[in-house]
C-alpha cells in the first residue's frame, strides 16, 4: 500500500507538475483503459481542466489543503449540481440535481479536481456492480472478475489509478467490500460524521459516505476533508476536529476475534486474516476471543430495514418529480407504474416490493423485529468494546468471484454482506485494507471494526499495517504518482 495524495501533493508544491498537466495524465488513461474497465459512467474533461486551472493559482499559497489540485473520482449516487447523477439507473438517466452533496462541496472547496462520476450497483444494491444499468465494470487486476459493489466503480478506478482518489456510499459494506476485491483501503466512517445531504438514499438510517483510497494515509487525508456536522443534514455529527494522527502504534492495542466471522469463509481468507493478526501480535496487539450473540442475525435484519426504507425512500421517484417517464398508451396516472417498471431493474424492483409488503400490516412485525435486532447489535458490540479495542474480520468470506457468477440470485450477493452489515446497523466505523492474495492473485480484504467515534483511532491501528508493509500492495504498476 502506498500514498498517492502525499507525493502528488509533493509534486503540485514543489511545481513539478501543475495541476493541468497531472489532470491530463489522468484524462490520458482514462481515455485508454475505461472502455475496458467502465469505472466511469460519466466524464467532463474540460470541466476538469477547468477546476485544474483554478487549482494551479492557488497551490503554494498559504493553507492550501492537501487535495487542492488532485484529481479524484464520485460515486454516481452523489448529488453534483448541473452535473449528471444517476445512480446507475435508467429511472435516473436524465437527472441533473440543482445542488450539490456537501461532501462534494467540501473537496470543490478544497480546489479538489473532479475527474468524472463512477459506475455503481442501482441505487447502492448489490454486492457485484452487475446490477448497473450501464453494465458492471470490470476488476482492474483480472478482467474477468467482478469489481464488487455497490461501488465498484470507484474502487476500480483507484485500483486502476484512474483517479487518486474516490468517495463511495456504504449501506450495507459498498465501499469496504469493492475496496477488497480491488486491492485498495474503503473506509466507512462512524454513522453521521459525513453528511449524507446529497446522497440519493438508498437506507438512510445505514447509508455513510467514505473515501476510498491507495493507502489508510490517504483515507485519514479525505475523511478530514469531508466530515464535520452539517445543518442540511439533522443526523449529522461533529466528528473528532482537526488533523487525523496517525502513529501505527499497536502495543497493548487488545484485538478481538468473534470465530462467527469467520466460519463461512474460504480458506485463503481465514488464513489471510489470522496471519494478518498475528503480525499486529507480533508488535504487542493482544487478542481476545470475543462473542456477539446476535450477530448470525444482522443480515437478515438488514435486509429488512435496508429494503424497507428503500421502499420508502424510492417511492419519490414517480415520473412527475423525477426521472424517466413512459406515457406511450398509458390512460390516467398509470405511466407512473409503467415508467416505474421500465426505469427500475430487477433487483430494485424486488426490494421495493419486499420493503413495501415489510411496512404494510402484514409484514410490520418483521420490521419491528429487525429493528429489535438492531438495537440488541448496538448494546452487543458496545459491551464487545468493554473488552477489546478493535475486532478483526474478514471484510467478505468469499473470494474474488467470476462476472456472472452471482447473476441475478440475490442470495449469493448477499453472502458477501455477512461481515460488513452488522457495523452499518450499530453505526460503527470499519475499514478494509488488502491483507493478502488467493492463488489467482486476488486480493483478500481484512476488516477493522472500531468502536462509535474511534474513526481517528482505527485508522491509525490500520496504519501500522502499511507501514509494517503487512499489506499486499495492488497500486497500479508505474502509476502517475510513481513517476513524478
Ligand atoms: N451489498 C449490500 C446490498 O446489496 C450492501 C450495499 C450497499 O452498501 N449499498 O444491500
Amino acid at each position: 500500500m502506498k500514498s498517492v495524495i502525499t507525493p502528488l501533493q509533493q509534486a503540485l508544491k514543489s511545481k513539478k507538475i501543475s495541476s493541468v498537466e497531472l489532470t491530463k495524465r489522468y484524462i490520458q488513461k482514462i481515455e485508454s483503459k475505461n472502455k475496458d474497465i467502465v469505472s466511469y459512467v460519466y466524464t467532463d474533461f474540460d470541466y476538469a481542466l477547468s477546476a485544474a486551472k483554478k487549482a494551479d493559482k492557488i497551490i503554494g499559497g498559504d493553507g492550501v489543503s492537501p487535495l487542492t489540485g488532485i484529481p479524484f473520482s464520485l460515486k454516481d449516487n452523489i448529488c453534483t449540481k448541473d452535473i449528471p447523477t444517476t445512480c446507475c439507473s435508467k429511472l435516473l438517466s436524465n437527472f441533473k440535481p440543482n445542488y450539490s452533496a456537501t461532501a462534494y462541496k467540501k473537496l470543490v472547496s478544497c480546489g479538489a479536481v473532479l475527474l468524472g462520476k463512477t459506475n455503481m450497483d442501482e441505487f447502492g444494491m448489490g454486492s457485484s456492480c452487475e446490477t448497473s444499468a450501464y453494465g458492471a465494470p470490470k476488476n482492474p487486476i483480472n478482467l474477468n472478475k467482478v469489481t464488487g459493489g455497490s461501488s465498484g466503480g470507484s474502487a476500480s478506478s483507484v485500483s486502476a489509478d484512474l483517479a487518486a482518489y474516490s468517495l463511495g456510499s456504504d449501506t450495507g459494506g459498498s465501499i469496504r467490500q469493492p475496496a477488497s476485491f480491488c486491492g485498495v483501503v474503503g473506509f466507512k466512517p462512524t454513522y453521521g460524521t459525513v453528511s449524507r445531504y446529497g446522497l440519493i438514499a438508498y437506507a438512510s438510517s445505514l447509508d455513510q459516505i467514505g473515501p476510498i483510497t491507495t493507502s489508510v494515509s490517504d483515507a485519514a487525508i479525505v475523511y478530514d476533508a469531508i466530515k464535520g456536522a452539517d445543518g442540511y443534514d439533522a443526523t449529522s455529527l461533529s466528528a473528532s476536529g482537526g488533523k487525523s494522527r496517525l502513529t501505527g502504534e499497536v502495543k497493548g492495542l487488545k484485538i478481538g476475534v468473534d470465530e462467527q466471522f469467520f466460519a463461512a469463509a474460504d480458506k485463503s481468507v481465514v488464513a489471510a486474516v489470522e496471519n494478518a493478526i498475528k503480525t499486529y501480535e507480533r508488535a504487542g496487539a493482544i487478542m481476545k476471543s470475543v462473542n456477539i450473540p446476535s450477530l448470525k442475525l444482522a443480515l437478515p435484519a438488514y435486509c429488512v430495514i435496508a429494503c424497507a426504507e428503500a421502499s420508502s425512500n424510492l417511492a419519490k421517484f414517480d415520473a412527475i418529480r423525477y426521472g424517466l417517464r413512459v406515457e406511450d398508451g398509458c390512460k390516467d396516472l398509470s405511466f407512473i407504474a409503467n415508467s416505474r417498471a421500465q426505469g427500475f431493474g430487477k433487483e430494485v424492483q424486488k426490494r421495493i416490493l419486499l420493503g413495501t409488503y415489510l411496512l404494510s400490516e402484514g409484514g410490520i412485525g418483521y420490521y419491528k423485529k429487525a429493528l429489535a435486532i438492531k438495537r440488541k447489535l448496538i448494546n452487543e458490540f458496545a459491551q464487545t468494546f468493554t473488552k477489546c479495542d478493535f475486532l478483526f474480520t474478514p471484510t467478505d468470506g468469499q473470494r474474488v468471484f467470476n462476472l456472472g457468477y452471482s447473476g441475478d440470485n440475490s442470495a449469493q450477493n448477499h453472502l458477501s454482506d455477512v461481515c460488513t452489515v452488522p457495523v452499518n446497523l450499530a453505526g460503527l466505523p470499519a475499514v478494509s485494507l488488502p491483507c493478502g492474495k488467493d492463488s489467482e492473485g486476488l486480493p483478500i480484504g481484512l476488516q477493522i471494526i472500531g468502536n462509535a467515534f474511534y474513526d481517528e483511532k482505527l485508522l491509525s491501528c490500520a496504519y501500522f499495517a502499511e507501514i509494517n508493509s503487512l499489506c499486499a500492495s495492488f497500486n497500479a504498476k508505474g502509476g502517475i504518482a510513481d513517476e513524478l
